[in-house]
């Protein structure tokens, strides 16, 4: 094929998730020419199916709702959080910069406020946890802003993301759907007001425009160009170049929906994704062909159950319920393994992480994989399966019979393991004390804060994370894994590209999933990956300003290039 001459831009960015929304803008105001290339039909990525949550310590939208934060419980927490499993600079770098981070797309036109009602998952357990302040979601905010490119928007049609997470926790949570005030929701519809992850994305893209970004959908990056040992431009798949006087950053996502890399990268069996088709690890190969070193981040606690939901419209992206924090959370729900055995507190899904990987030396197989969410019709009278409203009828690709042993053999499973498990959890549930796992018991509440709101008084067991399963029919269906990646490009605090040699590549950035994430390591905290995401992708356009020959001081925001003071106070 004939190659088409190259267009010129000083910086080159791939993806539009927050990662590349984030590099894009923070680029665009410090005075660069960008080019935005996505290789869907729409924008947005897994950004625009995400909650929408930024966790950013120490921030001033904090201080501003009167919570004092403090840099060094920052950087306890995300310390405890990451396992031993992350690089101390990049972890400097998110605990330090992101407030700054923060405060320059603030000043751009992005709007984010503190999510009320959340606290820090491991609060009153990791040292420097606080129970509010660090977790943001967007500002609701209007499609129509967009003019002609509101049609480019990834909005999944069937989750509503016309809230904030904070109205989300008063109405009764993710797992309460029919408590929602669904008129405010249809108001909001039509006048196309959105919130969540759909909302960072179009703050995002808003101001980017406004700024002419030059944004192009259907871009597909191929590989990259180089020249005198640097990193030049990016080569679509139909052979046009796109030349990058400073730098390219890599923000195209994970690699979740490649199914044969995620399930030979993660190692766990049954793999299933919950994002968007285009993600299939492309930086793996774009780079690896530049000599890049990867890091896989062993032990990684973000890893969901769930399952596919059957799309209603062929055209629509698949939608994987996470019942890790749904359904799980729920009383009249257990989770077990074939021998019909739980494995772990079923409320809060990083217990049963570690568990999922356990291997059978005798048996050669995963020792709880595949597993089985069983739940009765207690369950199916007061709460949403699979977002239908609470009562609902439970779907027919939901397996279903009037005995636990029935039950058992329909799914693969010991029917008498599973009757005997649910007789011992039901003792446990009338006495209010998981005495196998502690259900119940971890602080972190998330959307089962006020699981029993609205479901009347009338109920026997104490704890409104345990509840019998005993009144049939009894429902069972396959959970299967999936996560935010655990193995990605490995870089520095600057966001640069780690050669294998040791030496960052000049010219190559990588951003949110396509980095590995060794800013936090194993540690899943809600809000770390949009905002790390956030912070790098702000970092690496900082690089490429303060490296280029020709940059001028008095560029826009000069004023909010904060020094690293903050971490030479750390000593
Ligand atoms: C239901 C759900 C809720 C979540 N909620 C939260 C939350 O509240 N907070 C949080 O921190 N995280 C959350 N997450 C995780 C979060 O969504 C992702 O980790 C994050 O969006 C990743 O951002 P990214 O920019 O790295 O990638 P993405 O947002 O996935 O964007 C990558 C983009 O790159 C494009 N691309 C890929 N390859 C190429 C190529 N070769 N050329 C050009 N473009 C390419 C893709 O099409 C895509 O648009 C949630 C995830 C899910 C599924």
């Amino acid at each position: 094929m004939a190659k088409q001459p190259a267009a010129n831009y000083d910086i080159v960015v791939v993806g539009t998730g927050i990662a590349g929304l984030s590099a894009a803008l923070a680029a665009a105001e410090m005075g660069d020419r960008v080019a935005l290339l996505e290789k869907g039909k729409k924008l947005g990525g897994g950004t625009s199916l995400s909650y929408g949550g930024f966790w950013i310590g120490n921030n001033h939208l904090a201080e501003q709702d009167g919570e004092k934060d403090d840099l060094e419980q920052v950087l306890s927490y995300i310390r405890y959080m990451s396992g031993g499993y992350s690089d101390e600079a990049k972890m400097l770098a998110y605990a330090t910069r992101g407030a700054e981070a923060l405060r320059f797309f603030e000043a751009c036109g992005v709007r984010l406020h503190v999510t009320r009602g959340l606290t820090d998952h491991y609060w009153g357990v990791a040292p420097g946890a606080r129970a509010a302040g660090r977790h943001l979601d967007p500002d609701l905010t209007s499609i129509r802003t967009l003019g002609p490119w509101q049609d480019k928007i990834f909005i999944p049609r069937d989750q509503p993301t016309e809230m904030t997470l904070e109205e989300v926790i008063e109405w009764g949570g993710i797992t309460d759907p029919a408590n929602w005030n669904w008129e405010l929701i249809g108001k909001r519809r039509q006048d196309g007001m959105l919130g969540r992850g759909t909302a960072v994305v179009v703050h995002f893209v808003r101001e980017l425009l406004s700024r002419n970004v030059d944004i192009r959908i259907e871009a597909a990056v191929a590989r990259l160009t180089e020249s005198n040992g640097r990193i030049d431009g990016a080569e679509l798949d139909n052979g046009e170049v796109v030349r990058a006087r400073k730098g390219v950053v890599l923000a195209t996502g994970g690699y979740d929906s490649n199914h044969e890399m995620a399930e030979h990268l993660e190692g766990l069996p049954g793999w299933l994704t919950q994002f968007p088709d285009t993600l299939t690890g492309d930086h793996l190969r774009i780079a690896g062909e530049r000599g890049a070193q990867t890091r896989t981040i062993h032990h990684n606690f973000s890893v969901f159950l769930g399952f596919h939901v059957p799309k209603v419209h062929p055209e629509d992206n698949i939608l994987f319920r996470q019942a890790s924090i749904c359904e799980m959370l729920c009383p009249h729900t257990i989770v077990v393994n074939r021998d019909g055995r739980r494995f772990g507190d079923e409320a809060y899904f990083q217990a049963l992480v570690p568990r999922l990987r356990e291997y059978d030396m005798n048996k050669r197989r995963h020792v709880n994989l595949p597993c089985f969410l069983i739940f009765d019709q207690q369950y199916a009278d007061a709460f949403s399966f699979a977002y239908r409203p609470a009562g609902a009828p439970i779907p027919d690709w939901v397996a279903r019979a009037d005995t636990l042993e029935k039950l058992g053999g329909l799914l693969g499973v010991d029917g008498a393991g599973l009757a005997t498990t649910a007789e011992r959890f039901n003792g446990f549930a009338r006495k209010g004390v998981d005495e196998d796992f502690r259900r119940g018991a971890a602080s972190w509440t998330l959307a089962s804060a006020e699981v029993w709101k609205n479901k009347g008084e009338n109920r026997d067991e104490p704890n409104p994370r345990l509840g019998t399963v005993r009144v049939a029919p009894f429902y069972g269906i396959e959970l299967h894994p999936s996560c935010f990646v655990s193995h990605g490009l490995l870089t520095d605090a600057n966001a640069q590209v780690v050669h294998q040699r040791g030496k960052p590549i000049p010219g190559l950035y990588a951003v949110g999933n396509a980095a590995a994430h060794t800013e936090y390591g194993i540690g899943y905290q809600a809000g770390f990956s949009l905002g790390s995401a956030m912070t790098f992708g702000y970092l690496a356009a900082c690089h490429m300003r303060d490296l280029a020959p020709n940059h001028k001081p008095g560029d826009a925001h000069e004023d909010l290039a904060f020094p690293d003071t903050a971490a030479r106070n750390l000593g």
